[in-house]
């Protein structure tokens, strides 16, 4: 007797007979004349753009895959975490049926996403100390997925893989368990990539936007096991990674673009640091949330600092408007100079308030 999966029992269940597009370049073929993919034969431009892009670059697969400490069939390039976020959803809900749950305060193209999709969103809020509900694995309600970002967006909070992987051991055979790692590098010891081969039920989402400074390009990937990755095949578009976007991410991900990256996050970390130090001296801050991530959460003792920040021209998340964070702004992390007047500009506003 056939046993089923986890992933086939969670996926949508017109999805697993069905055959995904076969587009030209998936089909493939050898040859040395190319009539198969409607593509035009003048190049108008230099490199040449005029044939469709490989389904999945193998260059950046390749240097994704090494850069994870996966496999290449464990690795899935999307148009950036937030497409890989949508995929999920639409690979393994059924609108009007399924629902996901999230942990707010929380990135919010989770429910977004499923708001498009009409799937359900359940919502287990976080601890005070923005950790993870206890009894978060009893209150899931039949979720197809759980979403847990680690680091998290908006409250920089972390959690420990030994936190997370008794979530992903004890859901084994009930829910996929999606880790975002959009700000992984930031705390790259943090990850729970190691862990995809042992669990079924594992997803990490990471991206190039954050540390590696591509937030332009719009190009991330999801980790798991090639079950969930080739499922996920069948519901992307034909040809989902731009051939330019391609080469640029590649060589990002080269030895020497990975280098770059952990150097500049060094510096990001170091300025994140100064910059805590800094506010922590100011009238008026109440609470600098620890940040595992390139930006920093803060409680004011009133809403008005957003605004006084814009007087003097400068750009900050306002968080006032989410439920638990009230009179918090989002921080993120820019170069010396930037940080330097973000933090003149405060003190100007934190002395003048005093007055
Ligand atoms: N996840 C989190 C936690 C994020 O903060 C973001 C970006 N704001 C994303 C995913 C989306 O990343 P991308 O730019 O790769 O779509």
């Amino acid at each position: 007797m056939a046993t089923t999966s986890l992933v086939q029992r969670l996926a949508r269940t017109e999805l697993l007979a069905m055959t995904p597009y076969q587009s030209a370049r998936r089909i493939g073929g050898s040859g040395d004349i190319w009539l198969n993919a409607n593509e035009s034969p003048f190049t108008n431009n230099e490199p040449a753009y005029n044939r469709y892009p490989e389904f999945q670059p193998i260059e950046l697969i390749e240097n994704y895959a090494r850069y994870a400490k996966l496999d290449q069939t464990q690795v899935l390039a999307s148009r950036g975490a937030d497409e890989a976020i949508e995929l999920l959803i639409r690979t393994f809900c059924v609108p009007g049926k399924d629902q996901i749950t999230i942990c707010t305060p929380t990135y919010g193209m989770y429910a977004i996403s499923a708001a498009t999709c009409n799937v359900g969103v359940n919502t287990v809020p976080l601890t005070k100390e923005w950790q993870l509900d206890p009894q978060l694995t009893d209150k899931l309600h039949d979720s197809k997925m759980v979403f847990i970002c680690n680091p998290n967006n908006p409250t920089g909070s972390t959690l420990t893989p030994a936190q997370i992987e008794p979530i992903v051991a004890k859901l084994e055979q009930q829910c996929l368990v999606v880790v975002d790692e959009a700000y992984i590098e930031f705390s790259p010891q943090l990850t729970m990539a190691s862990l995809i081969e042992k669990y079924d039920n594992l997803v990490v989402l990471r991206t190039l936007s954050k540390a590696f400074g591509l937030a332009g390009l719009r190009c991330g990937f999801m980790l798991s096991n090639n079950e969930v990755i080739n499922l996920v095949k069948k519901v992307i578009a034909p040809y989902p990674i731009p051939a330019p976007v391609g080469d640029i991410a590649a060589q990002a991900l080269s030895l020497g673009g990975v280098q770059k990256m952990s150097a500049q996050v060094a510096q990001l970390n170091k300025l994140a640091e100064q910059f805590s130090r800094r506010l922590s001296t100011l009238a008026g801050v109440e609470t600098i949330y620890h940040s595992g991530a390139n930006f920093i959460l803060v409680r004011f003792n009133d809403s008005t600092w957003f605004q006084a920040l814009g007087d003097e021209g400068i750009v900050v998340r306002n968080q006032n408007q989410v439920k638990t964070l009230e009179n918090c702004l989002r921080f993120s992390i820019g170069n010396e100079l930037e940080m330097n007047r973000l933090g003149d500009t405060l003190a100007k506003i934190s002395k003048r308030k005093a007055a």
